[in-house]
C-alpha cells in the first residue's frame, strides 16, 4: 500500500513553494546562460574565473550576481564604475525562471495531467512527488524545462553571433535521447501509437525509436522551412516529445513569423536578429505546458478513425 501523508497534502502553500523554487533555480541556469552567452563568442572558458564589470574589470561580488534581485538593487548599474549594465541580463533570467516556473506549475503542481504517459499521476497532489520521489515526473519536467533554456540560449548566440548557431546540438540530442530512453515515462509516445498498445508496452525500443524519428523530423522540418523554422531546435523538441510536436511547433512558429514578418513589414521595422528562435521557443512552450495530451489524444483518435475502430 502506497505512503501517504496527509500533513503534507495539505501543507500550506506547497504548490507556491514549488513554483517558487522552480523560478529560482529557472533563474539561476538564465544566470549562467548570460555569462556563456558573454563569454563563448570571445573565445572565453564560461566556466572558469569569476564574472567582472566588462568596463572597469573589478570582479562582480556575489551578492550583486543573484538572479534578477542583484540587476534591480544595483539600478542597472555598475557598483564601481556606474557603467550601466544591459537589461537584457535580468530579462534572460527572468524568462528562464518563467519558462521553469510554467513547466513547474503544469507538471508537478499539476501531478503530470497534461503529460501523455503520466496523465495517471493527476490529482494525487504534490505530496506523491516530494515523499515518494516521483523521477519520471521530476525529470520530465527538468528536461522540459532544459530543453527551453537551450532554445533561448542558441538564439541568444545568433544576437552575438549573427546568424543562429546551436552550438553543442549533437550533444545536446544525443542527451535528451538517453534521459527519455532510461525514462520512458518522460519520453515520447510511440511513432504510430494505437488503441491498444498506447503508451508502449515495452521500453526501451519504442521510446528510442520515437525519439530518434523526432529528431529526424526535426531536421528534415528545418530544412524544408528553408530555416524559418530552426532545425536544431526542432530536432532537439523531437527527441524529447516525438514527431507529433514537430509538427505542431513547425506549424506554428511558421505562423507566428508569417504574421509578425507581415507586421514588421507593415511598419517598415526589420526583424530583431535574434529573433529565429523566439517564435519556437514561445510555441514549444505552448506544446509542452498546455497542448501536449491534447494533441496526443487527437492523434490517437485519428488513428483508431483510420483503423476502423
Ligand atoms: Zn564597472
Amino acid at each position: 500500500m502506497p505512503f501517504t501523508a496527509p500533513w503534507i497534502v495539505h501543507f500550506p502553500g506547497a504548490e507556491i513553494a514549488t513554483v517558487t523554487l522552480a523560478f529560482a533555480w529557472g533563474a539561476t541556469v538564465g544566470s549562467f546562460i548570460n555569462v556563456v552567452v558573454h563569454r563563448l563568442p570571445r573565445g572565453e572558458s564560461p566556466v572558469s574565473g569569476r564574472s567582472h564589470c566588462p568596463k572597469c574589470g573589478s570582479a562582480i561580488r556575489a551578492r550583486d550576481n543573484v538572479p534578477v534581485l542583484g540587476w534591480l538593487l544595483l539600478r542597472g548599474r555598475c557598483r564601481d564604475c556606474d557603467a550601466a549594465i544591459s537589461p537584457r541580463y535580468p530579462l534572460v533570467e527572468a524568462a528562464c525562471g518563467a519558462l521553469t516556473a510554467a513547466v513547474a506549475a503544469a507538471e508537478l503542481v499539476g501531478g503530470g495531467r497534461w503529460l501523455p504517459l503520466l496523465a495517471d499521476a493527476s490529482g494525487r497532489g504534490i505530496d506523491r512527488l516530494l515523499l515518494l520521489g516521483d523521477w519520471p515526473l521530476l525529470i520530465s519536467c527538468g528536461l522540459h524545462a532544459a530543453i527551453l533554456m537551450t532554445m533561448l540560449a542558441w538564439s541568444l548566440l545568433a544576437v552575438e553571433c549573427g546568424s543562429l548557431a546551436c552550438r553543442g546540438s549533437a550533444a545536446a540530442i544525443v542527451g535528451v535521447i538517453l534521459v527519455v530512453v532510461v525514462t520512458p515515462l518522460a519520453g515520447p509516445v510511440g511513432v504510430l501509437p494505437d488503441g491498444g498498445s498506447w503508451p508502449p508496452s515495452s521500453p526501451p525500443w519504442p521510446t528510442l525509436v520515437a525519439s530518434v524519428a523526432g529528431v529526424a523530423l526535426g531536421a528534415v522540418a528545418g530544412r524544408l522551412t528553408g530555416g524559418v523554422v530552426d532545425g536544431c531546435c526542432l530536432a532537439l523538441l523531437g527527441a524529447a516529445l516525438g514527431w507529433q510536436a514537430v509538427v505542431v511547433v513547425t506549424v506554428g512558429t511558421s505562423a507566428i513569423r508569417w504574421v509578425t514578418t507581415a507586421v514588421g513589414a507593415a511598419s517598415n521595422r526589420r526583424p530583431h536578429p535574434g529573433a529565429p528562435g523566439i517564435p519556437a521557443i514561445v510555441t514549444a512552450a505552448a506544446v509542452q505546458i498546455l497542448c501536449w495530451h491534447p494533441i496526443l489524444t487527437a492523434w490517437r483518435h485519428v488513428i483508431r478513425f483510420m483503423g476502423g475502430s
